[in-house]
């Protein structure tokens, strides 16, 4: 898209004028008015998201137990309200989508749900790029049914390390396979997987199909009924800017619904029915019965706020900005830094680029304290990796010229050499 422009401060500043969301730059609060590329490991704070939360304090404060069923956004209400507010975001109907416990406890809430293995279908795919809590998850699922991973876990390994080959993931499948879980973006790489294609071939084995989308919802666009996706689950403290530890989020295409949970409890009970208080339950008849107990609503506030900015601006305009962003970013790179001995490891195709860049470097460990010291923001992910991620909703254009321009110059001075080469307790 930029191939008609000079890599220069002035496009840069061109673009910036040109930006269509730029008005939402103001709205986020910026620490130690730093260049913010780590938004996707914890988005900014913005001024929505905040009065939203002492929206709910105040409800807190004026209502006491009544804040459940009073005031603007009772609490009662919530979870299923932030659900339907997601659901445009993911292509999904409001009723597919709760805001409910975490990235880790919904994976575990779809595995003890739906996997039912049996003598001949028993196995679960996964990638050996996924992030580690959902092997951890994977894993223990399968022991606490006495099941050895080793026999029914089936890896699909990466071919260089850093990307997976849709075609070596459906070589796996068979009707001895369950359940496939993989990622819509990859956390290192930032690699975009064809979900869809993905999903149409497991589904021509029987195979049922759960994504991960912490690095894709608020990033990528995604059309979760259409392409018929069984299941999904996320953070919102990534892309979502709902803050330290905001309330997950997990879709349960309608087909399955009336599912019995198998991480049961109160709060998946049909609400007129909740207080009752029957030893029996009544699960309510959509992605809500998948609910545990009480929601974290101090957790969930936040989201009100932050969710609005996405629904008004939509996501095929912030996905169009953020490829704007990484391209611009990965020609700069390879204009500025091309002697630095940087590898790209991000696809440079728009259609498989995340919200993210990934490079990797001897000296990545320090590099990124040296950018921290002059307030560029990166994360850093061990052994030797770098990632950038300019925000389509309060990075600019300028930022990513000038964060290049201080990367350049660590390199040039060596004064990376300051820092230790390895990670912080945090990474
Ligand atoms: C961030 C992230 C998680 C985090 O899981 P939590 O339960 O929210 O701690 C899980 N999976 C992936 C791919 C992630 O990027």
């Amino acid at each position: 898209m930029l191939n008609d422009f000079p890599l220069t401060r002035s496009t840069a500043e061109k673009l910036d004028e040109q930006d269509e969301l730029k008005k939402y730059r103001q709205e986020f609060y910026f620490p130690k008015n730093s260049i913010y590329f780590d938004g996707n490991s914890l988005g900014l704070l913005s001024k929505r998201s905040e009065e939203a939360l002492l929206r709910m304090l105040e409800s807190w404060k004026r209502f006491g137990i009544d804040g459940w069923t009073e005031g603007d956004e009772p609490w009662f209400y919530l979870s299923e309200r932030l659900g339907e507010m997601t659901a445009s975001l993911l292509g999904a109907e409001a009723e597919e989508v709760i805001a409910t416990g975490s990235t880790t406890i919904n994976l575990h809430q779809i595995l003890t749900t739906f996997y039912k293995p049996n003598s001949y279908r028993n196995k679960i795919v996964i990638d050996g790029l996924n992030f580690p809590t959902d092997i951890y998850a994977v894993k223990s699922n399968l022991m606490a049914r006495g099941l050895e991973p080793k026999d029914h876990l089936i890896r699909v390994e990466s071919r260089d390390g850093h990307l997976l080959n849709e075609e070596d993931i459906m070589e796996t499948f068979s009707d001895e396979v369950a359940m496939v879980v993989l990622s819509g973006v990859l956390y290192r790489s930032g690699q975009v997987l064809d979900m869809e294609y993905i999903t149409k071939e497991a589904h021509k084995h029987g195979i049922l199909v759960a994504f991960d989308l912490c690095h894709s919802i608020g990033s990528v666009e995604h059309e979760l009924s259409n392409w018929g996706v069984d299941f999904a689950f996320w953070c919102t403290y990534k892309h979502l800017n709902g803050g330290p530890g905001s309330v997950g989020g997990l879709y349960v295409n309608k087909k399955h619904f009336g599912k019995s949970p198998g991480l049961a409890g109160w709060f998946g009970s049909k609400k007129e029915k909740q207080f009752d208080l029957e030893h029996k339950m009544t699960p309510a008849e959509h992605a809500g019965a998948y609910q545990t107990g009480t929601p974290q609503l101090l957790s969930a506030a936040p989201l009100l706020g932050s969710l609005s900015m996405f629904q008004e601006v939509g996501m095929k305009q912030i996905r169009k900005k953020s490829l704007l962003l990484t391209e611009f970013l990965l020609k700069l790179i390879n204009q500025e830094l091309k002697k630095y001995a940087f590898t790209n490891r991000t696809p440079t195709n728009p259609k498989n680029r995340g919200a993210h860049i990934f490079l990797e470097h001897e000296e990545a460990a320090r590099i990124c304290k040296a950018l921290k010291k002059q307030h560029v923001i990166p994360d850093y992910r061990g052994p030797n990796g770098i990632r950038l991620a300019p925000v389509a909703l309060y990075s600019t254009f300028t930022e990513v010229w000038e964060a290049v321009q201080v990367l350049k110059s660590i390199m040039e001075k060596e004064t990376y050499k300051q820092f230790k080469n390895e990670r912080n307790v945090i990474a």
